[in-house]
């Protein structure tokens, strides 16, 4: 059975991203789109942030950085990171971030995976990315320090600034257009996947996949065109997908007003929200836990929200409910991948709470069973998907590409879901992540909602622990503060048997933690737990 999206397709041309977000027949607006949330009166508008990318686009040039070359960011956000973004990929380079928080040894395999030809880093990070070029072979004189404000010289490394060119030269640049088939094999961005299942993998995403994924996206969220009177603060990392969709790219095409974070701090949120009259949100489940508990919360005027987006990770519909009403906003969930440029499904009525909605436009899927056989409404299978906004493979990994996406187009997700008559889709699991006891498959997911209605449990997650050759349950279990110490292992054992099925039991043990790994979107980090697992296993 294929799965069709209920709306209409859009229509996704095929030229390159900056032509796609400053046609030529439509006026560049003046009015601030990227402002620094801690500084407001530092903001760019489209006008200013084209001329910028032209000056950075011509810079390229004279650099020697030719079409088709990687350049690397590898800075926190600010108001000139959608510049990089758009300057690099606006001129047919492809952009490639660094996580802000990569040890030298991490950028160095990016930089060699890569063989990005420059670098452009924040003055905090210009040691790190020396010796990660260092190591990689790059000349040095190809790193550049980026801010928002010039920087000195370190290290006899320049401020990026003395490498673009004047306003004046770069004034009347032309980028390079694409067209076509162009359009559909360059690639834009090599974004890392969030590496919770194992290494991070470099993601090919190309102009046309942003541009399918920005007006896939628009046409199910706001049907009348794009967001009008709205006003976000951008404080998803920049380096990842999911903020790059909505501040570098939906933020353009809709001059959207966007408050840049430089690094996120929850009391400054919220002042931010109460501050700039914030209307909407794209958010982690992370971010509406902090809403329903912290405290702090409650200090600040947050009237002015009137929806939020949350993807990333799993979200309860439990949590859904209680924060949307309890600052009266309209919480959407939606699903998506780097490998699908953001996002998949998305959910469009509030009554859909607990789904994360139906596919966007342009978008066929199948839900597969274990032996590769189409499945029916209300059973779970592993989602596949056909659609403009499926990457073209994985970078320098033509075996994981292979793997991953079928010569006719369909992309293997690893992710479980069922869909419902109404094409209503519910996530139940990743599929390398199920537990398999005698052959019967227990969803992680599964367990840790179950564990966390149990009251004394802040946070739970299990995984498959392999003894005497079979594969057993096992969960690690932060207490809340006033259950440490108290609670123990078999009265949390005692109490699932009253929950779950016997094969699903805890078999292979419990083990109390401080705190469960976990990134800031959520996502839990397996591969972090199967050492666990591993290591207890000897023990
Ligand atoms: P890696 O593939 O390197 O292990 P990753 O899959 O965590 O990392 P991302 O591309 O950032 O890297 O995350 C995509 C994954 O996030 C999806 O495959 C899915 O498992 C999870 N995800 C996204 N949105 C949701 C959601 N609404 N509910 C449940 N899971 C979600
Ligand atoms: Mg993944």
């Amino acid at each position: 059975m294929i799965i069709r999206s209920p709306l209409p397709d859009v229509d996704i041309p095929k030229v390159d991203i900056l032509t796609h977000l400053f046609p030529d027949d439509k006026p560049v607006s003046d009015t601030p789109v990227w402002i620094d949330a801690a500084d407001p009166q530092k903001h760019l508008s489209p006008r200013q942030l084209l001329l910028w990318v032209k000056r950075l686009a011509l810079g390229l040039d004279r650099l020697g950085v030719k079409h088709g070359d990687i350049v690397m960011l590898y800075s926190p956000n600010n108001i000139f990171v959608p510049v990089a973004y758009l300057g690099i990929v606006g001129s047919s380079r492809a952009f490639s971030a660094a996580n802000p928080i990569y040890t030298v040894s991490e950028v160095t395999h990016q930089l060699k995976n890569t063989g990005a030809v420059c670098i452009l880093a924040h003055p905090s990070m210009v040691k790190s990315a020396a010796e990660a070029a260092k190591a990689a072979g790059l000349s040095k004189e190809r790193i550049f320090q980026f801010d928002d404000k010039p920087c000195p010289p370190m290290d006899g490394i320049r401020d990026w600034r003395e490498m673009i060119a004047s306003p004046e030269e770069a004034e009347s640049y032309q980028w390079k257009r694409l067209r076509g088939e162009e359009a559909v094999k360059t690639v834009a961005t090599i974004n890392y996947s969030s590496g919770t299942t194992g290494l991070p993998k470099g993601v090919c995403v190309s102009h046309h996949n942003l541009i399918a994924n920005v007006e896939q996206t628009i046409a199910i969220r706001w049907p009348d065109g794009g967001p009008s009177n709205e006003r976000w603060v951008g404080f998803l990392p920049l380096y990842h997908a999911y903020g790059q969709l909505y501040v570098n790219l939906i933020a353009t095409k809709c001059n959207v007003p966007c408050y840049v974070m430089k690094q996120f701090v929850y009391g400054d949120f919220l002042q931010h929200i109460q501050d700039f009259k914030i209307t909407n949100l794209q958010v982690a489940p992370p971010i509406l836990v902090m809403l329903a508990k912290r405290p702090e919360t409650a200090n600040y005027d947050l009237s002015s929200l009137k929806g939020m987006l949350c993807g990333a990770a799993p979200l309860s519909k439990e949590l859904q409910n209680l924060v949307s009403q309890r600052f009266n906003v309209e919480i959407k969930q939606g699903w998506g991948m780097t490998e699908v440029t953001c996002g998949s499904i998305l959910q469009r009525a509030a009554s859909d709470n607990g789904t994360v909605g139906e596919l966007i436009p342009n978008t066929d899927c199948k839900l597969l069973d274990d032996d590769g056989n189409e499945v029916g409404y209300d059973t779970p299978g592993e989602i596949f998907i056909r659609a403009p906004n499926v990457c073209l493979g994985y970078f320098k990994n033509e075996a994981a590409t292979k793997e991953a996406i079928s010569p006719d187009g369909w992309l293997k997700t690893g992710d479980v879901a069922i869909v419902n008559k109404e094409g209503l889709f519910w996530i139940v699991d990743r599929k390398k992540e199920l537990i398999k006891v005698n052959a019967l498959q227990v969803a992680p997911a599964e367990l840790e909602a179950v564990l966390l209605q149990h009251d004394d449990v802040a946070d739970a997650a299990a995984v498959g622990i392999t003894l005497n050759d079979e594969e057993w349950p096992r969960a690690y279990v932060a207490l809340k503060d006033h259950a440490r110490g108290k609670v123990t292992e078999q009265q949390i054992q005692q109490w699932m048997k009253g929950k779950v099925a016997k094969h699903k039991q805890l078999v292979g043990g419990i083990q109390f933690v401080d705190e469960v790994p976990k990134l800031a979107s959520g996502k839990i980090q397996r591969k972090v737990m199967r050492e666990w697992a591993k290591r207890d296993a000897v023990i």
